[in-house]
């Protein structure tokens, strides 16, 4: 399966935060949207970094009596790994496991077109196992099943 294919039924809406804002602000959005990163856009739509809870974690950890000083672009990932629509899904499982985050931004031309977390991914090959699993059981039985798995 296509990236582009899993952000299409994802639907297009993508939660940004802006590289100014604190680390309050970004964990409010995180837990209100039931999320756990947001890729840092600026102004003019051009993505600059990634802050996932971790990065929030990590923070409090080493130096929690400056967190309400702190701006998402102080603590933000900037260095970004990202897929494009046309890559499969397997390759950016790969690139998740390899190293070892969560989350990848889908770009198209430098501007961000959705992000893909690791729980995306093992929906998605869920439910391409049933689907198998469904024309297999159609195929051995042969005729349509009753939908009984
Ligand atoms: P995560 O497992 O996604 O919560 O992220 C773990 C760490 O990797 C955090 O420091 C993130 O900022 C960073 N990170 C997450 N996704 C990416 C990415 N696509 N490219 C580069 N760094 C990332």
């Amino acid at each position: 399966m296509k990236v582009s294919d899993l952000l299409g039924r994802k639907g297009a809406r993508v939660s940004t935060i802006h590289p100014e804002k604190s680390l309050r602000s970004a964990m409010g959005v995180m837990i209100d949207e039931k999320i756990g990163a947001l890729p840092v856009v600026c102004k003019d739509g051009g993505l600059v970094g990634i802050i996932t809870e971790r990065d929030i974690f990590r923070f409090l950890y080493h130096d929690i009596d400056a967190f309400g000083k702190k701006v998402v672009a102080d603590i933000m990932t900037q260095e970004l790994i990202v897929g494009i629509p046309e890559d499969d899904i397997e390759y950016i499982a790969e690139v998740m496991t390899k190293n070892r985050f969560r989350h990848v931004p889908i770009v198209e031309k430098e501007y961000l077109k959705g992000i893909l977390s690791i729980g995306d991914i093992v929906k998605a090959r869920t439910e391409d196992t049933k689907a198998t699993n469904r024309y297999l059981m159609e195929y051995i039985s042969g005729g349509p099943s009753l939908g009984i798995f």
